[in-house]
């Protein structure tokens, strides 16, 4: 007999973390949170369908983690700690292997930070995934504003890794097998920067993810500021396996265009910079200098030598 709608979501999605905010959860036709005093609701959402956004016999664990993933680190970088989601599952069929692995995906990674699953839909059709994910901020302390010239350019995160492991599939790249896992491991199962978001609270101009690499993502970041920045390229955090399958320019270059979604970038004033290095020190966070925001528009992107990639 086909799994009926209540089969999916009792075996498949109901092993997510309890929290003290859901006064009604799945089961019932609409959910109900508590927003607590002094704080703001931070909402995204996003749609993943089979054949453009991923491909059939993606791993499926990988497609859960990762449309979380995603969406926590766009949270992250309004400063926003996870804390509930929904979900629209269109499927083909009820296919339990795909269902048992996307769930655990999902929601191992929920588990990991606190967020809950409080309800969605299921139905039937090509392959589409839609999350509905909100965050939690103290009122007022959003990140989201635009860039100043004179403000530094930061980046959290490793560049370069997810370009190597997307080279690695498509055969254009033999890595070695250490390299391999390690390039493969970041690419299906990236960790989102929550803490680094809530490190930002506060002292952050703009910010964002690096889903279209360094250089566009920056480039995005500062469409609203009406300004521009310069990437000083050799100051980028890039990985040892990375540095080891390039020259010097290719290298570079793929760290500066590798697309890192769970990576941020994010600007902050000259006279914030010692908080900003105080405050992720003291929370174990990684964050790196990587360029200025300039009055002049567009993005620049220098080598030490002064010659622009
Ligand atoms: P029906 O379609 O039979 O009316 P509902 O759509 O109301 O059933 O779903 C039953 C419960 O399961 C609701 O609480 C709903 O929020 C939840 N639910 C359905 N699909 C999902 C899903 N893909 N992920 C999480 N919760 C879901
Ligand atoms: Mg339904």
């Amino acid at each position: 007999m086909p799994l009926s709608e209540f089969d999916i979501i009792a075996r498949f999605f109901s092993a997510t973390p309890n929290r003290d905010d859901v006064v009604v959860g799945i089961g019932d036709d609409a959910a109900v949170v508590k927003v607590p005093d002094g704080h703001q609701v931070v909402v995204d959402m996003s749609a993943a369908t089979e054949g453009v956004d991923f491909q059939p016999g993606d791993p499926a664990a990988a497609l859960g983690h990762g449309l979380l993933a995603r969406a926590l680190t766009r949270l992250a970088a309004r400063g926003a700690e996870p804390a509930w989601a929904t979900l629209v599952l269109t499927l083909p069929s009820a296919d339990e292997t795909w269902l048992a692995d996307f769930s655990r995906g999902l929601l191992s990674l929920a588990k990991t930070h606190g967020l809950q699953l409080i309800g969605g839909d299921t139905t039937r059709g090509p392959c589409t995934l839609i999350l509905h994910s909100h965050g939690l901020m103290p009122a007022g302390q959003c990140t989201a504003g635009t860039a100043r010239p004179g403000e530094l350019l930061y980046v959290t995160g490793n560049l370069g890794d997810t370009a190597l492991a997307l080279l690695h599939l498509t055969g254009e790249l033999q890595l070695p097998k250490r390299e391999r896992e390690q390039v493969l491991a970041q690419l299906r199962f990236p960790q989102p920067p929550v803490a680094a978001g809530i490190a930002l609270r506060g002292l952050a101009g703009a910010a964002g993810p690096l889903t279209g690499g360094l250089a566009d993502s920056v480039a995005a970041l500062l469409l609203d500021s009406r300004c521009g920045a310069t990437i000083h390229v050799e100051q980028l955090p890039v990985s040892a396996a990375l540095h080891s399958m390039f020259d010097r320019a290719g290298g570079w270059s793929a760290a500066l265009n590798s697309p890192e979604p769970c990576a941020l970038c994010f600007t902050v004033p000259p006279e914030r910079q010692v908080d900003l290095e105080q405050r992720f020190a003291s929370n174990g966070l990684d964050c790196t200098w990587v360029g200025m925001i300039e009055a002049q528009t567009g993005v620049r992107c220098l080598l030490d030598d002064g010659s622009e990639l």
